[in-house]
């Protein structure tokens, strides 16, 4: 008999208020006889900095808000420990995140339609992404929707250093975009960014706070899920600390993972449902084997080019100026606009590292600042940094727990530069950000100099060593839960985002992306939550006509 605080039965219990459980929790309980528990490790979302867009550096290694996980040593970066912040809050990573909307490539998802996962292709994927959004262009347009909870915004405020870095990509050849978001992402525009009226625009903004009233949903903050509770292949309920108290919750129809990409792997592997082996060794019978579980993490990686310039200001000058950083905030205070209103990186760019390439495998992230490491102090001088992602990143990498106790945090391994396409991209990328900067006249009164990885760094070798010195995550991890068929040995869910050979489980969040997409993971995640909780939807009431047939 276990000794836990019982809360109650529910329809729905959902774990983890993330970006996924966010929008799932206002779904399921749109019916009002449906009752919902939503669990969430984190606190709730009021710290002051979580809701400037510029107040992402307060966020990031926040142990209120943040798990602050590390990777394993790489042993293709330098054996280097590099951060894997996950947000721990009220909306989960979309309350500590960039902003930055982005959907990825067409072609994702219709490689995900063609891995056998029926319902998942562009154009089934795309009504759910407008259903979600309240868009700039929405309405009438054939990619965009008007109305709903999630707040998009155009960037407005413009650096001079930025506008003459998009006109250096367009003179390079990489063309001017009207809206990275419509299948197709290719070219250089200006972010769009979940942000409203100046504010961060989380998915606990979004979709979890203005339906907190509802008596049918109960929301539970420093609630971290222990393990799931069985009926032999069925899941029946949650055990969780609330603080140091063991509680459970019963949930009559289903429990639903909406951990994230470590969360979700974890507590499936503690419950004994995962890779034998890697459940022995932690002295966990093994209830269900899956060995897809932690398996297939993706996510994309990041290496830099940073510039000093002259003749200019940029957030360098801004933030380090006593009197012009009180001016930025007064503005900010009396406006909500400005420098403090927008995401971190201005501007993106997609593009290819080689024409080979058959869609863009970079994603240029610009920012108006520099510094000497991601994250760390500004420079004195004015400076730009360009953040190159790789979204077609080949390195596979695995969450695996180290503990069967949940609050030990797992191994995290992304194998960044493994692969020999990998270092050529790597490779490729840093010296095409030269070829963009030294080109053309835009930026030429700027006069940039590259400091990192500087003039010194020149040969494959020099350059390759540079990337392995100095890569690190997008914060893009997924997959570790992958969406498959019945074909495939290591799907962990089905089309309809069913835990295999379980009932009553399903894991609805970045995790069961078969392949991580060609660019930022929010927005493709709450589409994700959008199709899952219409899918849970529908199964109840088509279980509902059963019984009573
Ligand atoms: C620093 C950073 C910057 C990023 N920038 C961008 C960006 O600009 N644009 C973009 O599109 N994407 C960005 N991303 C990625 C994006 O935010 C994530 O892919 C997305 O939020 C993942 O959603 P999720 O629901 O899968 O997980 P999360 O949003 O991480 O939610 C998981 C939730 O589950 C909770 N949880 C975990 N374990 C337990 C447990 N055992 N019990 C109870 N609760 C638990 C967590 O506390 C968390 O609240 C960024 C991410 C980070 C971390």
């Amino acid at each position: 008999m276990s000794e836990a605080k019982s809360v109650g039965s529910f329809d729905y219990v959902i774990v983890g208020a993330g970006s996924a459980g966010c929008v799932l929790a206002n779904r399921l309980t749109q019916d009002p006889s449906v009752k919902v528990l939503l669990l969430e490790a984190g606190g709730p979302d009021k710290y002051w900095w979580i809701h400037v867009p510029v107040g992402m550096p307060y966020l990031l290694g926040n142990k209120e808000l943040d798990w602050c996980y590390q990777s394993e040593p790489e042993p293709y970066a330098d054996n280097r420990v590099t951060p894997v912040p996950r947000g721990k809050t009220l909306g989960g990573s979309s309350s500590i995140n960039a902003m930055c909307y982005i959907r990825g490539h067409s072609r994702d998802y219709d490689i995900w339609r063609q891995l056998g996962n029926v319902g998942w292709s562009w154009d089934d994927l795309l009504p759910y992404f407008k259903r979600i959004e309240n868009h700039p262009r929405g309405g009438s347009h054939e990619a965009h929707g008007a109305g709903g909870e999630l707040h998009v915004s155009d960037n407005n405020f413009r650096w001079e250093i930025i506008e003459a870095w998009k006109q250096a990509a367009i003179d390079y050849g990489i063309p001017e975009t009207e809206d990275f978001n419509r299948g197709e992402n290719e070219g250089v525009a200006y972010f769009q960014g979940t942000i409203r009226n100046g504010k961060r625009w989380s998915a606990a903004q979004a979709f979890l706070h203005p339906v907190m009233s509802r008596p049918n949903l109960r929301v539970i903050t420093g609630a971290q899920a222990k393990g799931l509770v069985f009926a032999g292949k069925r899941v029946t309920g949650v055990e969780f600390w609330q603080g140091d108290e063991l509680c459970s919750a019963d949930a009559s129809g289903e429990v639903i993972l909406a951990a994230g990409a470590i969360g979700s792997p974890q507590l499936l592997q503690v419950s004994g449902v995962g890779p034998a082996h890697i459940l022995q060794q932690q002295g966990i019978a093994v209830r269900h084997e899956l060995p897809g579980v932690g398996e297939n993490m993706q996510d994309h990686w990041q290496i830099r080019n940073t510039f000093k310039v002259e003749n200019t200001v940029t957030m360098n000058q801004w933030a380090l100026n006593p009197l012009r950083k009180y001016a930025m905030g007064a503005y900010y205070l009396a406006t909500g606009k400005g420098p403090m209103a927008s995401q971190p990186p201005q501007l993106c760019a997609f593009t290819r590292s080689d024409p080979g390439q058959d869609t863009p495998n970079l994603q240029y992230h610009v920012s108006p600042a520099s510094s000497d490491r991601f994250g760390g102090p500004l420079h004195a001088h004015p400076g730009f940094s360009c953040g190159i992602a790789v979204v077609r990143p080949q390195s596979i990498g695995h969450t695996h727990i180290k503990s069967a106790d949940p609050r030990v945090a797992p191994s995290i391994l992304h194998n960044f530069l493994k692969e020999p396409e990998a270092q050529r991209v790597a490779i490729d990328a840093i010296r095409l950000t030269r070829r963009i900067v030294d080109g053309g006249p835009a930026l030429k009164r700027f006069n940039p100099v590259e400091i990192y990885p500087g003039p010194k760094v020149n040969t494959d070798e020099e350059v390759l060593a540079y990337c392995r010195q100095t890569v690190l995550t997008v914060f893009h991890q997924s997959c570790s839960c992958k969406m498959g068929t019945d074909n495939d040995r290591m799907a962990v869910v089905d089309e309809r985002l069913r835990v295999r050979g379980l009932e009553g489980l399903r894991v609805v969040d970045a995790s069961i992306m078969p392949n991580v997409v060609s660019g930022n993971t929010n927005a493709p995640t709450m589409m994700i939550a959008e199709k899952g909780a219409e899918m849970i939807k529908a199964d109840r009431k088509a279980g509902a006509t059963r019984k009573a047939a």
